[in-house]
């Protein structure tokens, strides 16, 4: 579509939170949002048309800057308003084709940026039901059908076999899709259904309880679309040196060798770790009171800290100290065995009045976080020795 050329009268300049706006004396700029579509964007003299909001019968066009003359030259963008218009049709005919075909309502339509979406009036729907739908509205496309649009009074109205009716008042708009689709609307259209070239639905989920949303895109966008994914698709076909039809079954047992593998590490790491506490508690000495095993751990991650920490913990009857340093802070694993007295919640009430601290726990167990990576072992050494403060 060519780009719509008009020119202008500036009436009225203004800012909403800091953006700046003008109104012009009349316009061909269609406000975001109305009857669901996007708005169009272009030119206003120099100045940059952001956006396009129709505010108590006013059309505010907001602009990166204020033009200086008053007089101006207008410039729509006619590639936006295509893929509007494309994308606007595109839910007639889809709309239609639910109707059609299964008696379904659209209750609501909304045009983004990079898809649109419909909710019809069904609380299930299936996958054969949506194809059929989207088999049905591409042959309206491909039947290349004139889009009729045209006005009636409420008394005409009334003789229409209209989709679906809306309250309205004044001036009515037909939108008419001969011998498929007629529709109350005041949005954007192509002339010619075969100028939307392709209705492609991405996917559909329920929303809300009540309805199903379909996505779907139209045009040049579909395109993209299938574009994007067919470069997917060949990407990952050549990563995995399998043909595109046979993917899935390859995709579907990698996942499953993955989690088998998954599964083996487990138990793997399970009677490692009895060993490795067998062995560590073996360090484990008297403080006080206490018997205390505190040792540095390196290269753990935090679920094998933990995992370990319990283990040592059941070996023997003593509190389990486990820590393994990340950077600037180090993960610190206490497990407290039978028997042992030492209050954890006073361990780390202490702990925290000499250094920063997050994490916390329970009366037999804590996973804490330090801002500190040296001298660990030796304050909760003194800690342990100095015991009133935190041994009941
Ligand atoms: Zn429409």
């Amino acid at each position: 579509m060519e780009d719509i050329i008009f020119n202008a009268k500036i009436i009225k300049r203004g800012k909403v939170n800091g953006q700046k706006y003008v109104v012009l004396n009349e316009t061909t700029f269609y406000p975001d949002g109305k009857g669901g579509q996007l708005g169009d964007r272009g030119t206003i003299s120099h100045s940059k048309v952001l956006s396009v909001k129709e505010k108590e019968g006013e059309i505010l066009h907001f602009v990166d800057q204020f033009p200086l003359e008053d007089e101006v030259n207008c410039v729509v963008s006619g590639k936006r308003r295509m893929d509007i218009s494309v994308h606007h049709t595109a839910q007639h005919i889809l709309s239609g084709a639910f109707m059609n075909l299964f008696n379904i309502e659209t209750s609501s339509f909304h045009m983004g940026e990079k898809y649109c979406t419909i909710d019809i009036a069904a609380l299930d729907i299936s996958k054969e039901r949506v194809r059929a739908a989207e088999e049905l509205a591409n042959k309206i496309v491909m039947q290349n059908i004139p889009v009729k649009k045209y006005f009636v009074t409420e008394k005409q109205l009334e003789k229409l076999p209209l989709r679906k009716k809306h309250d309205v008042n004044g001036k009515i708009r037909i939108v008419e899709i001969p011998d498929f689709d007629i529709s109350m609307c005041g949005g954007t259209h192509v002339d010619y259904t075969g100028e939307i070239g392709i209705i492609k639905v991405l996917k559909y989920e329920r929303v809300k309880k009540v309805f199903q949303r379909i996505y779907f895109v139209a045009g040049m966008r579909a395109l993209r679309d299938y574009e994007r994914k067919t470069e997917i698709l060949s990407d990952i076909s050549s990563l995995l040196t399998t043909g595109e039809d046979e993917l899935l079954e390859k995709i579907k047992s990698l996942v499953k060798e993955q989690k088998n593998r998954k599964k083996e590490i487990t138990q793997l790491k399970n009677t490692l770790f009895e060993y490795i506490a067998e062995e560590l508690v073996k360090e484990s000495k008297v403080i006080g009171t206490t018997n205390v095993l505190i040792k540095e751990v390196k290269d753990y991650s935090k679920e094998d800290l933990i995992n370990l920490s319990k283990r040592c913990k059941n070996k023997k009857s003593l509190l389990s100290i486990l820590y393994s340093n990340k950077g600037n802070v180090t993960e610190v694993v206490i497990s407290k065995g039978n028997g042992i007295k030492v209050d954890l919640s006073r361990l780390k009430e202490e702990l925290s009045k000499k250094f920063g601290l997050r994490g916390g726990g329970n009366s037999g167990f804590m996973m804490l976080e330090m801002n500190r990576n040296e001298g660990i072992k030796e304050t909760f050494e003194q800690l342990i020795q100095s015991e009133k403060k935190i041994v009941d």
